[in-house]
């Protein structure tokens, strides 16, 4: 996680509550050809939709009611991160994230990770292993590695570690031997590697984000250099699923992430925090994108409820996500997004049928049958 701007997002849905989007009581007019936000999100809830990129680190009675009302399955997916101190310790996050799983009646799945920041340790591989096949066994169907392999840890001697080095082999292979999929965050934004550029999507990220802004930062490998090694595990480990989350960090370019699904098979990717992007790319390149590779796309959102949220004002930002993606890909109208015009692509139904949930069933086993010692 997390990649998204709070403002934007505020600013998003502070443009829904001027427009009456989200709240108003809607006086819709008999003639207006405009839906509300209750149909839109009836219509998302009538795909029976699954989002397989979320954080959520709290139990509350009004997020279920949500899911139940929505119809939602979410994919929850844990992270190591080191610069926090409840993401810096593995144990209790899974055992808090299971227990969310278990109270969920069959809406929230767990993808677990292991922990990269132990590589060196002796017991590394046989460690990591061992935790995750008790995860898997204990339920969790995806596992999840992040930008901290390429842009953060370095061995002993300085050098970053990469997605393909050879103490992850063992646990790639574990991870397809049980039929388990891979959710792979490498790399940042092309924005990251700078110049500063504020008009894009991310680029206040990285303001409040600031050690993840590469730019100028000696010694650090280029985003190609990132990429090139998740690729290698994709060729390596044919067997092994991979969703490249975040549209697979090629968020620029359609046409790279097209190569990258026509050159691995078993490579897929999630839309999270990245569907400013898609809204800013000619929406014709977008739509033919998403009808061509309409089995190798899944929703994704990375929106979160931290412990410490405010439940009310995060329901809202989940809600109004929502209705915003499903406006975008779902309906032909235009609205405005960020001060740019946005239309709707209006795919077809089988299509979006396929990128809100059955693609998910076919990427991420599991998911929609979450065990039922779960239920
Ligand atoms: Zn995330």
């Amino acid at each position: 996680m997390k990649n998204r701007n709070p403002l934007l997002r505020a600013g998003f849905v502070a443009s829904l509550l001027l427009t009456g989007y989200l709240f108003s009581p809607i006086a819709r007019s008999q003639t207006s050809v405009q839906p509300g936000p209750d149909d839109i999100l009836q219509a998302f809830a009538r795909i029976r939709p699954i989002d397989v990129h979320v954080h959520v680190f709290k139990t509350e009675a009004s997020f279920q009611a949500m899911l139940e009302k929505l119809n939602l399955k979410l994919m929850n997916i844990l992270v190591m991160d080191d610069t926090l101190p409840y993401r810096n310790e593995l144990q209790p996050q899974i055992k808090d994230a299971f227990s969310l799983t278990r109270s969920s009646k069959g809406h929230v799945a767990l993808c677990t990770t292991f922990d990269p920041y132990k590589f060196n340790d002796p017991n590394f591989i046989s460690e990591s292993v061992k935790q995750l096949d008790r995860d898997f066994r204990d339920g969790a169907i995806a596992v999840k590695i992040w930008k901290n392999i390429g842009m953060e840890i370095k061995t002993p001697d300085g050098k970053f570690i990469m997605a393909d080095d050879p103490r992850f082999k063992p646990i790639y292979k574990d991870i397809a031997q049980h039929g388990k999929t891979l959710m792979s965050h490498q790399a940042e934004p092309d924005v990251a590697w700078g110049p500063p550029d504020p008009s894009d999507p991310s680029w206040s990220y990285y303001q409040e984000n600031p050690q993840w802004f590469l730019y100028n930062k000696p010694g650090v490998p280029s985003k190609q250099q990132i990429l090139a090694a998740r690729d290698h595990v994709l060729a390596e480990h044919p067997n092994l699923r991979m969703v490249g989350v975040h549209l697979g960090s090629m968020e620029k370019s359609l046409d790279d992430i097209a190569a990258h699904l026509d050159r691995y098979p078993n490579f897929a990717i999630d839309t999270a925090a990245r569907m400013e992007y898609l809204m800013i790319t000619p929406p014709e390149k977008v739509r033919a994108f998403l009808i061509k590779y309409q089995d190798r796309v899944l929703y994704g959102t990375d929106l979160d409820l931290l412990a410490s949220a405010n439940v009310d004002e995060s329901l809202n930002e989940w809600r109004s996500t929502y209705a915003r993606d499903w406006r975008f890909l779902a309906t032909e109208e235009n609205f405005d997004y960020q001060g740019k015009k946005v239309r709707g692509l209006n795919l077809p139904q089988p299509v979006l049928r396929k990128i809100f949930h059955e693609n998910a069933v076919h990427w991420i086993p599991g998911i929609v049958s979450i065990p039922r010692s779960f239920k």
